[in-house]
């Protein structure tokens, strides 16, 4: 797995959450088989969060444009979705949508 970025979706949520059964998932340690198969593996993996400087809204809609592209291409767009809403992954591109594009899903979804 890369260890580049701390929140990869390859690599598994580094947040800390529980999930809407009331199960505890543990931090930085998921590792879904669906993950080894990830699109985002590889030098443009820092695309799929906000960088650390203050971003402007135009650079962030060019970053996520790319990363959504990568997404719209992987092999495992559905399964890395279905993860970044159950452990409710608060930042970064996960499966095509971007945090607030989860957090509609989510509630439409009412969850
Ligand atoms: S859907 Fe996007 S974020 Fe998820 S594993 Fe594939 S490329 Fe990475």
């Amino acid at each position: 797995m890369r260890p580049c970025r701390p929140r990869d979706p390859a690599l598994g949520s580094a947040s800390s959450d529980a999930d809407p059964g009331g199960e505890v998932v543990a931090v930085g340690t998921i590792q879904e088989t669906w993950q080894h198969r990830a699109a985002c593996r590889g030098p443009e993996s820092s695309i799929f969060f906000p960088p650390s400087w203050a971003e402007r809204r135009d650079e962030r809609e060019r970053r996520e444009a790319r990363a959504k592209a990568i997404c719209a291409d992987c092999p495992v767009q559905g399964e890395c979705l279905e993860f970044a809403l159950r452990v409710r992954e608060p930042h970064g591109i996960w499966g095509g949508l971007n945090e607030a594009e989860r957090r509609d899903r989510l509630a439409q979804a009412g969850a």
